[in-house]
């Protein structure tokens, strides 16, 4: 028999590439997914509940009838500019519907939780490559409800219970299922590397940058750019070690190098052969200049080992999937 997992939001951009690792490992998967930025198409494996983790009435349900021995949490609100103009519904999704589930979790014994946390709970840091030892210093709201999350979990796991869990610090997730079966599939993106593949296929007429005087080599902002299918392999491991009865850890998920705006810019152009218009803009309030990960604990604690650290595949898995069906 094997393990059943819970997945909150596996309808979604990242938690759709974790239910294909899942099905194609043998797990028993159920996503529990409200389906308000998700498709039922993303989902390759197992059952879909469309509810919503405000809607606890149905959650019981579900546990008691499927049993989970794991959760992995995904559902949430993520764009940061909304989080900004709507504090209450982020605060209401990201942090309350979650106690619902850890409320729930706890009714039936469930012990091990897989929590998406973000590199934005550490705002602008101080230390680059930032460590996990780093504070928590969010700027915007739904860097908040991360790290309130995160410190709830803290709180929860020293309660005297046997709760245990990981919350993994995505930094940039970039390019999709290298077999191009799922993909990002949301209106509006704001991404870059999405933007200037859709900008390469025509779909907006211009790139801009946002800040060409920041203090790096080229002037404009560094990230640290991982592939989603390395992702979601790091919420595989982080299961298989909580199920092996690993101790709560927070983990950075980077590569532990970044890419300037004008590198990834080019990249998109030589991958996709494409050329297109790009223009200077000013500043996006909130931006810190470099946000790399210090990239050593999770290969240490769950001996991940990427794949996809390679930006032109990354790119190339993007435009692929932006190309599909042509
Ligand atoms: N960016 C840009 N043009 C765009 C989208 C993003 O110059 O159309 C920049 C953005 O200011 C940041 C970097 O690209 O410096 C990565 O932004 P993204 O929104 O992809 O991720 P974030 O780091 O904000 O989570």
């Amino acid at each position: 028999e094997m393990p059943k997992i819970f997945v909150t939001g596996g309808a979604g951009y990242i938690g759709s590439h974790v239910v294909k690792l899942l099905g194609e490992r043998g797990y028993e998967v159920l996503t529990y997914d409200n389906l308000s930025t998700g498709h039922e198409w993303a989902i390759l494996y197992g059952n879909l509940v469309k509810a919503d983790l405000g809607d606890k009435e149905t959650l019981r349900k579900v546990f008691e009838e499927f049993k989970p021995d794991a959760v992995i949490h995904f559902a949430a609100y993520i764009v940061v500019p909304e989080s900004v103009k709507e504090p209450l519904k982020y605060y209401r999704n990201n942090v309350i519907n979650t106690i619902n589930l850890l409320e729930v979790m706890r009714e039936f014994g469930v012990k091990s939780f897989i929590f998406s946390s973000s590199a934005a709970v550490y705002g602008i840091p101080k230390e680059i490559p930032v460590p996990e030892t780093a504070p928590l210093n969010p700027i915007n709201p739904y860097g908040e409800t991360k790290a309130t999350v995160e410190r709830i979990l803290r709180d929860l796991s020293n309660s005297g219970t046997d709760f245990h869990y990981v919350s993994l610090r995505y930094f940039n997730v970039a390019g999709a299922d290298p077999e191009g079966k799922i993909g990002f599939a949301y209106p509006d993106p704001t991404h870059l590397i999405i933007r200037a593949v859709k900008t390469a296929k025509g779909e907006f007429e211009r790139l801009e940058i946002y800040g060409t005087d920041y203090s790096t080599p080229d002037g404009t902002c560094i990230r640290d750019y991982i592939h989603v299918t390395d992702l979601a392999e790091a919420h595989i491991l982080a299961l298989e070690y909580l199920l092996d009865g690993g101790e709560s850890e927070i983990l950075n998920c980077g590569y532990g190098h970044g890419y300037s705006v004008r590198e990834v810019v080019e990249t998109v152009k030589k991958v996709t052969g494409k050329d297109f218009p790009v223009v200077e803009a000013p500043r996006r309030p909130g931006d810190p200049p470099v946000l790399v990960a210090k990239a050593d604990k999770i290969k240490r604690v769950l001996g991940w080992r990427p794949r996809y650290d390679d930006l032109e595949f990354i790119i190339k898995t993007a435009w692929d999937w932006e190309c599909r069906g042509l």
